[in-house]
């Protein structure tokens, strides 16, 4: 089911809706932001300067710490009193990234998460178990919102507590799954360690993941521990641009497609910040429209992905971006070679031997960068047989060869044996900060 008009609209109509919304959107920020009207005049840009979209790259960019900079609400367009809704995400230093929504804007965006559950398969038949940790986090509200104007039965569990979960699950028949994957993970392998089958014994059929990202080999493994028919897409935002709501896959599985008359993307290369033609890969800019409490004006998300504006077989003609592949941030340069956790990952997950857990530690030996990569096994059996290790070491250290271009260092751990996370998985302790 496809839940807006707007989601299958010709391209040029698409484009001159935007237009629209853009101009409307730079005269609104140029009036009611300081910090827009102030860059724009350094930029020497007005906003009668923007006729056509491809004049959106006069502007100038917006970033994480122009939040900062003006917190807690500096970069509100509305007063305080026209605010319905504060929330916040936690910020890397400091202060956290405060974002408010007015009635409007929070129903503009429910209505936008509605329609990323429904790319993702869910129906107001749904009973939706949401297993993201709520509070000022706009990932659990979000979907909560979003599912409940879907029609769906929604369950506001929040994160952690694994007995409660599963005893929920069994009980109301949950069908639809909210989490992180990492956590669905979890979940899947604490119900089976109870010696229940997750998929004769649970009605769960589909789960919208987000919160981070999920590779192609994750997803496999979903369906390993839920069960073949499993179906789970991801969708994707971040607070500062509404929560989720901004894009999710489809059925078809090939990118999450972008609610393009709300959020124009543009991808640019981070170094040059050079717009760069569809099909490349680099740094996500999105462009919020119409967005009445906080406006937001390219704001550089710091994910890398590329855009797919080919027809979709799913009926949607809104640009598609291919899952996240990491962030400008998350890469770890390793003896000067630029590495992506999600590349081990992809690796790890087509060895059957071990499971889908595994953290990767960096550190600087002899002024040589080392990483050393721990994964679980699946059967601690193995663990007493020397010449089936060191084979298995071999083994995962060669795919490794072949897909990073660098040699890494293994440790073969105990099942169950690694840290797990209810939220955000944290996989990568990098001690070479203060190293020489
Ligand atoms: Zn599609």
């Amino acid at each position: 089911m496809i839940w807006a008009d707007e989601e299958t609209l010709p391209r040029h109509e698409m484009e001159a809706l935007q237009l629209k919304k853009l101009k409307e959107t730079v005269n609104y920020i140029y009036s009611n932001v300081g910090l827009y009207q102030s860059k724009m005049d350094a930029a020497g840009v007005n906003p009668k300067d923007i006729q056509s979209l491809d004049d959106l790259r006069k502007l100038p960019f917006t970033y994480k710490a122009d939040f900062r900079d003006n917190y807690p609400t500096g970069l509100f367009a509305v007063e305080k009193k026209d605010i319905v809704r504060f929330h916040a995400s936690s910020g890397t230093t400091g202060k956290p990234t405060m974002v408010g929504y007015t009635a409007k804007d929070l129903g503009n965006w429910l209505n936008n998460v509605a329609r990323v559950a429904c790319m993702g398969g869910a129906t107001s038949k749904d009973v939706a178990q949401i297993a993201f940790g709520y509070g000022t986090f706009t990932g659990a509200l979000g979907l909560h919102g979003g599912l409940e104007k879907l029609g769906a039965s929604v369950i506001p569990m929040s994160s952690g507590n694994t007995n409660k979960q599963i005893m929920f699950m069994k009980d109301l028949g949950t069908t639809l799954l909210v989490a992180t994957p990492s956590y669905a993970l979890h979940l899947g392998e604490e119900i089976k360690s109870r010696g229940m089958d997750p998929e004769k014994d649970l009605n769960l059929r589909i789960g919208l993941f987000g919160g981070e990202g999920m590779t192609e080999a994750m997803r496999e493994e979903m369906r390993k521990v839920w069960g073949e028919d499993f179906f789970c897409t991801q969708n994707y935002g971040m607070s500062e641009l509404c929560g989720p709501g901004v894009a999710g896959e489809c059925e078809a599985l090939v990118g999450m497609h972008i609610n393009e008359d709300w959020f124009i993307p543009e991808i640019i290369d981070p170094v040059t910040m050079e717009v760069l033609p569809p099909g490349e890969k680099g740094e996500l800019v999105i462009t919020c429209l119409n967005k009445e409490a906080l406006p937001l004006v390219r704001y550089r998300t710091g994910d890398l992905t590329r855009l797919f504006y080919e027809p979709c077989s799913c009926g949607r003609t809104t640009v598609r971006m291919e899952n996240i592949t990491g962030r400008a941030d998350d890469m770890l340069v390793i003896r000067g070679v630029n590495v992506f956790p999600t590349q081990i990952e992809e690796v790890l997950f087509d060895i059957p031997e071990i499971g889908p857990h595994y953290e990767i530690l960096v550190e600087r030996v002899n002024h040589l960068d080392v990483m050393t990569i721990s994964v679980e096994l699946v059967d601690d059996r193995l663990l007493d047989s020397y010449k089936l290790l060191s084979e298995l070491g071999d083994r995962i250290k060669n795919g490794l060869k072949a897909q990073l271009g660098l040699a890494t260092k293994i440790k073969l751990v105990a099942p169950q044996s690694l840290q797990r996370f209810e939220g955000k998985a944290k996989r990568v302790t990098d001690l070479r900060k203060d190293g020489i």
